[in-house]
């Protein structure tokens, strides 16, 4: 299979890509900076040297740098799985931030992700078959502290994953919104919480490698994960 996972050069996106990588799936990676990117990019070619591994650094955040990413995406491959996985968190209240904060959030954690699935649904639902996990987080289902717009910007990432797959139910493609409470990456690291407190990366990319492998007649709609002690 081809997947584009999008936030691949480290995290949560990376561990995605390593473990369709291991299982002998060709993947599509970005990410925002390019020196990360090929660094990761070099790092699974080394780690799995027969598969396909291409890459094309691009800021999502930005529609135009979409266009380029998907057009050079469709140039090489046909996606069979879209992973929309790039995104940061800022801290902030929504009545003390800056008031751009609101815009920046929603463009990195929901426009990166409504346009670079217009620009790739189109061949899904030519082959009548395909797959879009939209990693959404725990501020997506409840209130985060001190992370007002984030977590405004992750529940419009649920709104926008529960209507595509409504829409797309009866074209052959799955969609999947993730949840994760926090995982050890770097938006944790220098944080001072024990990384055996929080799940890991790979702990996500095994349930999303996983619902990717069901019959085609069956989706797994949601995927809520939290630390085994709860969120923090
Ligand atoms: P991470 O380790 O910081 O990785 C984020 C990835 O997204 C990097 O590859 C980064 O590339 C890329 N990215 C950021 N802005 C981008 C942009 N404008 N265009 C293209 N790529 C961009 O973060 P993570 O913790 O794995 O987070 C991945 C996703 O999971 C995010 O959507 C996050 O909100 C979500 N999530 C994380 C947690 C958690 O606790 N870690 C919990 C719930 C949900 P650069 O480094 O080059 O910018």
């Amino acid at each position: 299979m081809n997947i584009v996972i999008t936030g691949a050069s480290k995290g949560i996106g990376f561990a995605i890509a390593e473990i369709f990588a291991s299982n002998g799936h060709s993947v599509y990676l970005n990410s925002k900076t390019p020196a990360d990117l090929g660094k990761a990019a070099h790092q699974l070619k080394s780690s799995f040297p027969n598969c396909v591994i291409e890459y094309m650094a691009a800021d999502l955040s930005k529609e135009d740098e979409v266009h380029a990413f998907t057009k050079w995406c469709l140039s090489i491959t046909s996606p069979d799985i879209l992973v929309n996985n790039a995104g940061y968190f800022l801290p902030g209240t929504i009545q003390t931030a800056p008031a751009g904060q609101l815009a920046e959030q929603l463009n990195v954690n929901l426009f990166s992700a409504y346009h670079t699935t217009r620009a790739i649904l189109p061949v899904m639902i030519q082959k009548g078959i395909g797959h879009i996990f939209n990693i959404c987080s725990i501020a997506s289902l409840q209130a985060y502290e001190n992370g007002g717009a984030y977590s405004i910007s992750k529940y419009a990432l649920h709104g926008f994953s529960s209507n595509l797959r409504l829409e797309l139910k009866n074209k052959g493609v799955k969609v999947t919104a993730v949840f994760p409470g926090a995982v050890f990456t770097n938006s944790w690291a220098g944080s001072g919480v024990d990384p055996k407190r929080i799940m890991e990366a790979k702990d996500i990319a095994k349930m999303v490698y996983a619902a990717s492998q069901l019959s085609a007649q069956a989706v797994v709609e949601d995927i809520v994960m939290r630390p085994l002690l709860g969120d923090l």
